[in-house]
C-alpha cells in the first residue's frame, strides 16, 4: 500500500466551479478518501449533482462563530475566505474568523500543515477558548492537508479539524453537520472518559429532549409547554451554542431531529443509545403525530400522551382557524425546514402544489414527505433552481417561498414572493405560536400583489435580462458565443472522462 501524500489541487480555475470530479480525484489520491466516503453516504448527491447554494463551508462556520468560547480557523483560497468572513459578517458574526494563508509551495510542501499547527499552538489560551475549529476548504481538502493529526487538545483547548469541501458536501445545510457531529463526537468521547462540565444554569430536573436544527429562538419554549405533560423538558438546541451544551445535549432521553439533514450528529446521539424522533410540531397533525413518536421514544404511558395531546391541539386548531391562509403558494429552500413549513401552510388553508428542498431525502423527514404527498403536493428532495423555477411557472402560485434567485424571478413575473432564510425561518414555526405567526407574514405578503402590479408597471421598459438596465444604445444578445463557450465545457468535460483512470 502506498501512502498517501500531499497533492497539488487541480490547476487551472480550482474553484467551485473546477470540475468536482477532478477534485475528489485529487483528494483521494491525497489521504482523503474516507472522509470522502463518509460524506457521500451521509450527504448523498442527487437526484442532482450539486444543488444551488452556497458555499457549503458556510454552514460550518457559522455554526463555530456562533458558539461562545469558540475560535475559529480557515485554510482555503483567499477568495474563498473573504467571500466566507464577508458573509460571516453581514449575518453578523461580530467576530473574527483565522486564516492561514497559503501559495502553492507551501501547500504541496507540507508547510502549510505547520503553519496551521503553529497557528493553533499559538491561539490555545484556555482562558479565551473551549474550542479551536479549523476547517480545509475546497483547495487544502483536495491537497490532502492533513488536519487529522493536529493534536487533540493543547492546553485544556479542544482542537476540532474538519475538512468541509465543495465537492463532497452539496450544502451549506449539511456542513452544519460536519461540525456538529465533530463535536458531538468529542464531547462523547470525553463523557465516556469521566466527570465533565454541567450546564452553565444547572441540569434540568426532568429529562430532556434535544432539539436537533437551528430553530427559531422562541420555539424551545413553545416546545417545552408542549412536552411538560409527558414529564419531560426541552433539552438543548443542537448544534449548541457552547461546548458545555454538547454534554447535556447528548444527556438526554431522546433526541428530536426537527432539521432532517443531521446523519453526523445522528449517529453520535445513537452511539450514546438516544433514540431520535423525526418531524415536529407543526399545526394540529404534525403535533399530534410528533407528540405520539416522542412519547413512544420515551415509553411515557398512553395516558400522559393523550394529556399532553388534549393541552396542545385546542390551542394550535384555534390559532389555526383564527389565522387562515388562503392562496396558492409553492416553498423552496435549503434550511431543512421546508416541508414543515409546508405541512403548517396546508393545515392554516393554504394549496402547497410543490415543495422543493436543497436537501436530501432522509429517514427523518419521511412522516412529512408522505402527509405532504396525501395531501397533493409534490416533493422534490436535492431540488434544483431550475426545478424551483419551473414549479413556480407551472403553477403560478399567489406567493412563491423560496432562495434568492426563485424570488427574484417571482418578482420580475409580478408574484409576491417571500425569501424562506430571512423571512420564514426567521418566525417560529412549531405549536399555537407557529399557526398564527407564519400565516401573518404569508398573508401580508398575498396581499401585496397589487403593488406587484405598480412596481411591474414602474420598472416597464427599463430591459431585461441582458439588457437590464437604462442604455444608451440597448446591448445586443450574443447566445452564439454561449453556445460556443458550452460546447468547449462540455468538450473538455468529455476529455476528462475518457482520461479518468480505471
Ligand atoms: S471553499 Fe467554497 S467558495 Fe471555495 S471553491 Fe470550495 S465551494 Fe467554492
Amino acid at each position: 500500500m502506498t501512502e498517501p501524500t500531499l497533492q497539488p489541487a487541480p490547476s487551472g480555475d480550482s474553484g467551485c466551479h473546477a470540475g468536482a470530479d477532478e477534485m475528489r480525484r485529487a483528494a483521494a489520491a491525497a489521504g482523503k478518501s474516507e472522509t470522502l466516503e463518509r460524506y457521500a453516504a451521509d450527504y448523498p448527491k442527487g437526484p442532482h449533482d450539486q444543488p444551488q447554494s452556497m458555499c457549503p463551508a458556510f454552514g460550518s462556520l457559522r455554526v463555530g462563530l456562533r458558539m461562545r468560547r469558540t475560535a475559529t480557523i480557515l485554510s482555503g483560497s483567499a477568495c474563498c475566505v473573504y467571500g466566507l468572513t464577508f458573509t460571516a459578517h453581514f449575518y453578523g458574526a461580530r467576530r473574527s474568523v483565522g486564516y492561514v494563508p497559503f501559495n502553492s509551495e507551501t501547500l504541496v510542501t507540507g508547510k502549510l500543515f505547520e503553519d496551521i499547527r503553529e497557528a493553533v499552538f499559538e491561539m490555545a489560551d484556555p482562558a479565551m477558548y473551549d474550542a479551536i475549529v479549523v476547517t480545509n476548504l475546497c483547495v487544502p481538502t483536495a491537497s490532502g492537508v492533513p488536519l487529522q493529526l493536529l493534536p487533540k487538545e493543547i492546553n485544556g483547548v479542544r482542537i476540532i479539524g474538519i475538512d468541509v469541501p465543495g465537492f463532497g458536501i452539496p450544502t451549506h445545510a449539511e456542513a452544519k453537520d460536519v461540525l456538529a457531529g465533530a463535536m458531538l463526537n468529542y464531547a462523547r468521547q470525553e463523557a465516556q472518559q469521566g466527570p465533565v462540565q454541567a450546564p452553565r444554569g444547572g441540569r434540568s430536573g426532568m429529562p430532556t429532549i434535544t432539539l436537533l436544527g437551528e430553530i427559531f429562538p422562541a420555539d424551545p419554549m413553545t416546545i417545552g409547554q408542549l412536552l411538560a405533560p409527558l414529564g419531560v423538558a426541552a433539552g438543548p438546541v443542537t448544534p449548541t451554542r457552547e461546548w458545555r451544551e454538547l454534554y447535556s445535549a447528548l444527556d438526554c432521553a431522546a433526541v428530536a431531529a426537527l432539521h432532517p439533514f443531521y446523519r453526523a450528529s445522528v449517529r453520535e446521539f445513537e452511539a450514546a443509545g438516544r433514540p431520535v424522533v423525526g418531524s415536529g410540531p407543526v399545526g394540529c397533525d404534525g403535533t399530534a403525530e410528533w407528540i405520539d413518536s416522542i412519547g413512544r421514544a420515551i415509553n411515557a404511558p398512553q395516558a400522559k400522551i393523550d394529556a399532553a395531546k388534549a393541552a396542545a391541539l385546542p390551542r394550535i386548531r384555534a390559532a389555526l382557524a383564527a389565522s387562515p391562509v388562503k392562496g396558492r403558494i409553492t416553498v423552496s429552500g435549503y434550511e431543512g425546514s421546508e416541508l414543515l413549513v409546508a405541512r403548517l401552510l396546508i393545515e392554516s388553508g393554504a394549496h402547497v402544489p410543490y415543495v422543493g428542498t436543497a436537501c436530501p431525502r432522509t429517514p427523518w423527514s419521511e412522516a412529512d414527505r408522505a402527509w405532504l404527498e396525501a395531501h397533493g403536493a409534490r416533493v422534490t428532495y436535492r431540488a434544483s433552481l431550475e426545478q424551483d423555477l419551473a414549479a413556480v411557472a407551472e403553477y403560478r402560485p399567489d406567493l412563491a417561498i423560496g432562495t434568492t434567485p426563485v424570488v427574484q424571478k417571482a418578482k420580475e413575473a409580478g408574484t409576491p414572493s417571500l425569501y424562506f432564510t430571512n423571512l420564514v425561518s426567521a418566525r417560529p414555526l412549531f405549536g399555537a405560536a407557529g399557526a398564527g405567526s407564519l400565516a401573518q407574514v404569508v398573508n401580508a405578503a398575498i396581499a401585496g400583489r397589487d403593488r406587484m402590479d405598480t412596481m411591474r408597471e414602474f420598472f416597464e421598459g427599463v430591459g431585461e435580462g441582458h439588457a437590464a438596465g437604462v442604455w444608451q444604445a440597448e446591448p445586443k444578445d450574443r447566445p452564439e458565443y454561449r453556445e460556443a463557450y458550452k460546447r468547449k465545457l462540455e468538450k473538455a468535460a468529455a476529455t476528462r472522462k475518457v482520461e479518468e483512470p480505471v
